[in-house]
């Protein structure tokens, strides 16, 4: 029995193109920003429970009828590859690594031209077996979650038993060359602030590059509350009582992290302050779901159907420029700080984080 049911939003494709909209191949919207920053979502489902991104009981599963096949997974990104300038995709979910197809998906994006650089973000259950045929299959980099290294607290934030597969992942990861191996936190009041530190060190002492994430209101149960976030202030007060923290003194451009140097470099330390630093009005990133619906930004309140268009045979070009409509029409920012936020109904597993 699942409690927490999946918003399916409004689509947005229904109101038809924008006579506005510049006659331009890539994904251009009104505020001057270009996407060639592609999340593809494999799947909605996880083998963990973190709190802060779905209840203990799961959530209802997407039908497997719903979820885009291997090949249409890789029609729709070749589209976004040779058609719309997109020149990173990174696959996520839910957990990716629960798509039996990834590997064969995998080849298929890069095998495109030109060839996107093709990333993973994972809870690392499983990528101790697959990292090699990963690699194989053209797999740039991964990005894994770890937000602590005690077994007992790892239990008590996911629900599951399953650190030592998340360090072994990790360590499969960095011997397989999928480098840099980066690593997200995201650390709860009261549960596991007090490991920003020994993450660090974790972190330093073999070479993965450590990012600390602001917890978002992107939760399934809509249990997040602001005053309850550990903000990126003081995450870097937590790490400032122990490293000396320097701006690395790279532009930030579209990447979210903050990136410090760490007692003089070259290791650096990222923090992602989505909530108190937004970084929108750079943002370079679109987003397909593992059901084909777009997205022009995590906290959308609308999508657009491709899925439906693709299975009536729409010809990629029709697909393309669907997809142009949809960032067009993309929002300056997440507005979580404005009076009238509202939550997406969908929740960051079933969206791709
Ligand atoms: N299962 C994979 C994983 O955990 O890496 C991929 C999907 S998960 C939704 C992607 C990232 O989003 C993870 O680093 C996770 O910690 C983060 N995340 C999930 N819910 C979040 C929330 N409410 N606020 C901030 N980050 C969140
Ligand atoms: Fe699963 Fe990732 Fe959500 Fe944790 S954060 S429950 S690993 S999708």
């Amino acid at each position: 029995m699942t409690s927490v049911s999946l918003g399916i939003p409004a689509i947005t494709s229904a109101t038809g193109p924008d006579p506005a909209r510049p006659d331009h191949p890539g994904l251009v919207d009104r505020y001057g920003r270009v996407a060639t920053d592609l999340r593809v979502s494999l799947t909605d489902r996880c083998n963990l429970r973190c709190t802060y991104c779905m209840p203990p009981e799961g959530l209802d599963w997407m039908p497997a009828e719903q979820a885009l096949t291997d090949g249409e997974v890789v029609r729709l990104v070749s589209i976004a590859v040779e058609q719309l300038g997109v020149r990173q995709v990174r696959f996520t979910g839910g957990e990716p690594l629960l798509r039996r197809g990834l590997e064969r998906i995998v080849t298929g994006i890069t095998s495109l031209r030109p060839r996107p650089k093709v990333s993973l973000t994972s809870n690392g259950i499983g990528l101790a077996r697959r990292a090699a045929a990963l690699a194989e299959a053209g797999l740039d980099r991964v990005n894994i979650s770890l937000d602590t290294l005690r077994p007992e607290r790892f239990r008590e934030i996911s629900l599951r038993d399953r650190l030592s597969d998340v360090l072994g992942g990790l360590a499969a990861a960095a011997a397989t060359d999928l480098h840099p191996v980066k690593v997200n936190a995201v650390l709860l009041r009261d549960v596991n602030d007090d490991e920003a530190i020994p993450l660090l060190r974790y972190c330093l002492e073999r070479g993965y590059q450590l990012r600390f994430i602001e917890q978002m209101p992107l939760d399934a149960q809509h249990g997040w509350e602001r005053s309850n976030m550990i903000t990126a202030e003081e995450i870097l007060q937590h790490l400032n009582a122990e490293f000396r923290l320097e701006p690395d003194g790279e532009e930030r451009g579209s990447a979210p992290a903050e990136r410090f140097l760490v007692d003089g470099g070259p290791a650096v330390v990222g923090i992602i302050g989505s909530v108190t630093r937004p970084f929108c009005g750079d943002c370079d990133r679109t987003r397909l779901t593992a059901d084909g619906q777009l997205r022009s930004c995590l906290f959308s309140q609308g999508e657009t159907d491709l899925r439906g268009p693709m299975r009536s045979d729409a010809s990629d070009e029709e697909l393309a420029d669907l997809w142009r409509d949809t960032m067009w029409r993309k929002a300056a920012g997440h507005g979580i700080d404005d009076p009238g936020f509202i939550q997406p109904s969908r929740p960051m597993s079933a969206i791709g984080g």
